[in-house]
C-alpha cells in the first residue's frame, strides 16, 4: 500500500465491516469513560463510544528476536537505517551467570500531562491544530476534531500528516522517547525542499480495517498485547487490572509527565536497566548509523 492510500483511508477514517468484526473479536465494542486530550467535548466524547488503544508489552515473554522492527519496517515502507519499532538489549550479571533482558520501544501515544492533556510532539508542532477531521467510531458516531501535521485523533492515535509538516524537526526534538525521525523519501508537504517527520501511527490503515498493528499480529511470543482500555473485557484491560500497570514503574520516563498509553510487565525491572530516553544531539534508538 501506497503512503497517499494510506493518508487517504487515515483521514477518512471510514470503518468498514470488518472492523466491527476485530473489535467484537477482542472483546472492544463497548467503551467506558473517555479521556481526550483533542478539541472534542466532554459531552461529547461521553455520547460516543470511543476506543482508547493501548499496547502492553509482557517482557517475560518477549525474546528479542525482532520480528516486530522487521514487520513494522514491511507494513509501513520503514526506509533504510531507521525504524518505528525497535528493541534495546542488555546483558546483566557475570558469567556464567549472565542474563539478557529486551525493551521493545516506540511511539507511546501519550495522553499528554494532565494540565491540557497534549503531548509534547503536538503541542511544539507549528501547524497543530489544524484542520477539522472526522472521526467515526465503531458505532458509526462522528467525532469533529483538530487535525494538524502532528495530531491526536480522538481514540488516543497520534499522527503524522506530511502534507502539512514544514519539516522544522520541532516535534523531533521534543518527544523525550526519540522515536520520531526525518523520513528522507518523504518531502514535508508545507516546504518540500524538507523531509516530512516519521514514527509509528500504531498501523491505523490497519485499525481502521479491523486488523491489530503488524508489529502485534506478528509477534510469535504473544510479548505484544493491543487493544481498547475502554472496553474492560479488553485483554489491555485485564493485563493493566490484574499486573497494576497504570502507575509509574510500569511506563517508560514516567517524570517526563507524558501519560503514555504502552505499558510493560516487568519483573526483571529492565525499565530501569535499560536507557529508553533520547540522547539529546546523538543519533537514537530508531536511527542507525550506517558508516
Ligand atoms: Fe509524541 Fe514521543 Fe509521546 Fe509518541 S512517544 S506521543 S512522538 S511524545
Amino acid at each position: 500500500m501506497t503512503d497517499e492510500e494510506k493518508r487517504t483511508m487515515t483521514d477518512s477514517n471510514t470503518h468498514k465491516p470488518s472492523r466491527r468484526k476485530f473489535l467484537s473479536n477482542a472483546g472492544m465494542a463497548a467503551a467506558g469513560t473517555v479521556a481526550l486530550s483533542v478539541p472534542v467535548t466532554t459531552a461529547q466524547a461521553a455520547q460516543n463510544k470511543v476506543p482508547r488503544w493501548a499496547m502492553v508489552m509482557d517482557l517475560r515473554r518477549c525474546i528479542g528476536c525482532r520480528a516486530c522492527t522487521v514487520a513494522c519496517k514491511s507494513e509501513n515502507n520503514v526506509s533504510l537505517g531507521r525504524f518505528r519499532a525497535v528493541i534495546q538489549e542488555k546483558t546483566t550479571g557475570t558469567f556464567p551467570n549472565t542474563k539478557k533482558n529486551f525493551l521493545p520501544l516506540m511511539c507511546n501515544h501519550c495522553e499528554g500531562n494532565k494540565e491540557d492533556g497534549v503531548p509534547p510532539c503536538v503541542k511544539e508542532c507549528p501547524e497543530y491544530p489544524g484542520k477539522r477531521m472526522t472521526y467515526t467510531t465503531p458505532d458509526g458516531d462522528k467525532i469533529r476534531y483538530r487535525g494538524g501535521a502532528t495530531y491526536k485523533r480522538p481514540d488516543g492515535a497520534i499522527l503524522i500528516d506530511a502534507k502539512l509538516c514544514i519539516g522544522c524537526g520541532k516535534c523531533i526534538d521534543a518527544c523525550p522517547y526519540g522515536v520520531r525521525s526525518f523520513n528522507p523519501f518523504v518531502k514535508a508537504g508545507k516546504e518540500p525542499e524538507k523531509q516530512a517527520a516519521d514514527k509509528c501511527d500504531l498501523c491505523v490503515h490497519r485499525l481502521d480495517n479491523g486488523l491489530e498493528p503488524s508489529c502485534v499480529n506478528t509477534c510469535q511470543g504473544r510479548a505484544r498485547i493491543f487493544g481498547d482500555l475502554n472496553d474492560p473485557a479488553s485483554a489491555v484491560s485485564k493485563l493493566v487490572k490484574e499486573h497494576n500497570l497504570a502507575n509509574d514503574n510500569n511506563v517508560l520516563l514516567a517524570e517526563e509527565g507524558t501519560r503514555p498509553n504502552v505499558y510493560y510487565i516487568d519483573p526483571d525491572n529492565p525499565l530501569k536497566e535499560l536507557d529508553s530516553k533520547r540522547k539529546k544531539g546523538k543519533l537514537d534508538h530508531f536511527v542507525e548509523q550506517i558508516v
